[in-house]
């Protein structure tokens, strides 16, 4: 079997309400999904957090690069593409376009398997324990009390669905405000629930120690991003001068950045993404880094896929979870078979690889301006 062709589509799709967080307000989400096609009629579909830049990356630079070989040697293939784009770029924009092909290839392998991912690699459990993803500021909430309302509501809610973990973003008011956000999550989750908080590097190093240990009695389960995302030696800082574990991970990419926090204690808890980092077989050098030096994982992002990796791998804590509802994380608009929690746990699909299907009448209606059709 070979590789015939690979095509690309973009996709953006709106938030019905923008979101605000510590450094940033987001109005849309874009999506890169790459799909590989073999000379026997076998197809695999990846996707990422990505943009038209990632997605012309694909077409321009990694495309000719797979048609002709064997779409089961992912190995070899992972270092052809590495090779291929290692010249232009090696972090952000590379890795998220040979994630999204990686990923399309170990759906191709488990379709041929006949196996879901997660068995493919070697599954460790069945069901995935998942904390949910929000305590957002959006941008329709203007005063004190209508910030601490939605945070109410929204954690109300969750916590009668079943779930015993939480995160919430801090550092985008002033602290007087976010310390009340902080007591009244913990009060509506309870004492026994996990409470995670998410700075979106905010802060200076000092700025972080200092407000980390006005946190202590709200027994926080790890401190996000506190700092500058390169600033490993600042982040270092932290994690030696606070009461709880720092997690960083989602804006670190390949092996290569994961080995630069681990030499230098920047976190005791990884947030490595396969779809950002460069796809499942490089998370996976990530796993074998956690499993030899007693670190824990969380992956951050897209539960539809990571359920693969949190069922196969038992250094991952926790996968992040978002509800569509909620509407922060919405590329489950382009799936007819979204994964759903159920008491804070998330089960992999039954169907082979991946075992996500695309709604394609809904890709072409979010397909981004200079897309090819899929
Ligand atoms: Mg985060």
């Amino acid at each position: 079997m070979k590789i015939s062709d690979v095509r690309v589509v973009t996709v953006r799709i709106p938030l019905k309400v923008p979101k605000r967080f510590a450094t940033r307000t987001v109005s849309y989400r874009d999506y890169t999904i790459a799909t590989v096609f073999t000379d026997e009629g076998l197809v695999g579909w990846g996707y990422c957090w990505g943009t038209l830049l990632v997605s012309i990356a694909i077409e321009e630079l990694l495309r000719e690069v797979l048609i002709g070989e064997d779409p089961f040697a992912i190995n070899r293939l992972w270092n052809k593409m590495y090779k291929a784009m290692a010249v232009w770029d090696r972090r952000g924009i590379s890795s998220r376009a040979i994630a999204a092909i990686d990923i399309a290839l170990w759906d191709l392998l488990g379709r041929a398997c006949g196996m879901p991912i997660y068995r493919l690699l070697g599954g460790f459990r069945d069901k995935v324990p998942a904390y949910y993803s929000g305590g957002y500021y959006p941008v329709n909430c203007s005063t004190d009390a209508e910030l601490l309302g939605y945070l109410e509501k929204e954690f109300s809610t969750y916590v009668q669905k079943g779930f015993k973990a939480f995160k919430m973003k801090v550092g985008g008011v002033s602290l007087s405000l976010d310390l009340k956000r902080i007591e009244l999550a913990r009060k509506i989750i309870g004492d026994e629930a996990d409470l995670m908080i998410d700075a979106n590097n905010v802060w200076d190093p000092d700025t972080a120690i200092a407000i980390a240990r006005q946190l202590e009695k709200y027994r926080i389960r790890w401190l996000e991003e506190p700092v500058a995302i390169d600033d490993l030696v600042g982040c270092a800082r932290v994690a030696a001068n606070v009461p709880m574990p720092v997690a960083i991970g989602e804006n670190h990419f390949t092996r290569w950045d994961f080995r630069e926090i681990v030499d230098r204690k920047a976190a005791s808890i990884l947030q490595g993404d396969p779809t950002l980092m460069g796809g499942i077989t490089e998370w996976l050098n990530l796993a074998g880094v956690a499993a030899t030096y007693g670190l824990i994982l969380a992956p951050h992002w897209t539960h539809d896929l990571n359920v693969q990796v949190g069922a196969a791998r038992p250094e991952v804590l926790y996968i992040e979870y978002f509800e569509l509802e909620s509407d922060v994380f919405n590329f489950q608009r382009l799936l007819k078979n979204p994964v759903k929690a159920s008491d804070g746990f998330v089960r992999p699909p039954d169907g082979p690889g991946h075992g996500l299907e695309l709604d394609e009448d809904a890709v072409k209606h979010y397909a981004y301006k200079g897309s090819t059709a899929f």
